[in-house]
């Protein structure tokens, strides 16, 4: 590794880029992987028998470019989220990384600037600098909590081009007061920033927890962003997607590349969204195993942050890389996020769960 850092020192690499670390969650192979949120339910059946159909009778027209305006999937999209959306209020793109990055390619760039919270999504520190875009980071107080008078306050202070508020948050798991999403949008009316809502785990809340798909209507600067990489169980098949005012998609067709989601996404997407129902059914699961990890790590002595997504993030632990390297040696994997007494997990399925469980009792 070393002696390739030093070849790539020798490359005209872009300055900004010089000595930056790409994204890199580990991945290993070991029985229980718990460290990325995946949704570690395998398909119902039904739903892979309907994909695999689907993509069959999408290569049938493989030597055609795809439609490059994804018509069908947007308009099962917007049916999906409701809300009163329709076709032209949603887009969609590789991932909802590939989302973010090109609402910074459109919005961001170099002179503009980026604002987050962390602990917050690791990923947008490095979209902002692959994009040339600036990058600051806000506070939060100590209990990583963040509140509408704070968030405002900051942003009317930094001015930023763009701010991204995660909610439910990664990794501390807990879902912003719809009341933080309206400050910061009216602290950026001055600057005519975008705010951007990431609700990649929105479908693990708590029941009654408002959507930011809620606040949309005379917001046209707000864009709410989703996936269907955690709820719908499809990481492997590489779809994010976002609501927001029809313009919004306008400007992304200036920097999206062409035909960017192949046949093949589309076709797929289309299934999974066709048996939804099914699909989130296993969330329901999900959210009971999360529930129960909350509940068994209180129990433990440990502090649990609160929960409405698909993964745990828990406090109380005084030297979490052993930890992490114990559970690991025992095969379980979940995810060092580099903040000092805290690890975060997430839900697996009863058996994994269990099995997570069981380890960390014993190490303790
Ligand atoms: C997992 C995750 C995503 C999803 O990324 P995809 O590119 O859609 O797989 C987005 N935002 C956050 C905060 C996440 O944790």
């Amino acid at each position: 590794m070393n002696e390739q850092l030093h070849r790539l020192s020798k490359l005209p690499l872009r300055e900004d880029l010089q000595g930056l670390k790409p994204y890199g969650a580990p991945q290993i192979d070991v029985p229980i992987m718990l460290n990325v949120n995946e949704n570690t339910h395998e398909l119902p059946p039904a739903v892979h028998e309907a994909i695999v159909s689907a993509v069959s009778e999408a290569v049938s027209g493989i030597n055609r470019y795809p439609d490059r305006e994804f018509t069908a999937l947007r308009r099962s999209l917007a049916a999906y989220l409701g809300h009163g959306l329709s076709a032209e209020n949603l887009w969609a793109a590789n991932g909802s990384n590939e989302v973010l990055q090109q609402i910074l390619q459109a919005f961001g760039g170099p002179g503009r600037t980026l604002m987050s919270f962390p602990p917050t999504y690791s990923m947008y520190p490095l979209l902002a600098s692959a994009t040339g875009t600036q990058y600051v980071a806000g506070e939060r107080t100590s209990d990583f909590s963040l509140t509408a008078e704070s968030a405002a306050e900051q942003v009317l202070e930094e001015r930023p081009n763009i701010v991204i508020l995660c909610s439910p948050n990664n990794p501390t798991g807990t879902a912003l007061a719809p009341d933080v999403v309206e400050a910061v949008y009216e602290a950026g009316n001055a600057t005519n920033s975008i705010v951007i809502v990431d609700e990649a785990y929105e479908e693990f809340a708590h029941t009654g927890t408002p959507s930011a798909l809620a606040l949309l209507p005379r917001r046209e600067r707000l864009i709410v962003s989703r996936t269907m990489s955690k709820a719908f169980a499809l990481a492997g098949a590489r779809l994010g997607y976002l609501a927001a005012a029809p313009e919004i998609s306008d400007a992304l067709r200036l920097v999206r590349l062409p035909y960017h989601l192949s046949a093949i996404t589309q076709a797929t997407a289309l299934a999974a969204l066709a048996h939804a129902p099914s699909l989130l059914a296993n969330v329901e699961d999900i959210k009971l195993q999360r529930d129960r990890i909350v509940e068994e790590l209180e129990h433990m002595g440990l502090t649990p942050a609160p929960s409405d997504s698909n993964f745990v993030f828990f406090g109380g632990i005084g030297n979490p890389s052993q930890v992490w390297q114990g559970l690991l040696d025992d095969g379980v994997l979940i995810r060092d996020v580099g903040i000092p007494g805290y690890l975060r997990v997430s839900a697996g399925t009863e058996e994994e769960t269990t099995r997570f469980l069981e380890s960390l009792r014993k190490l303790l």
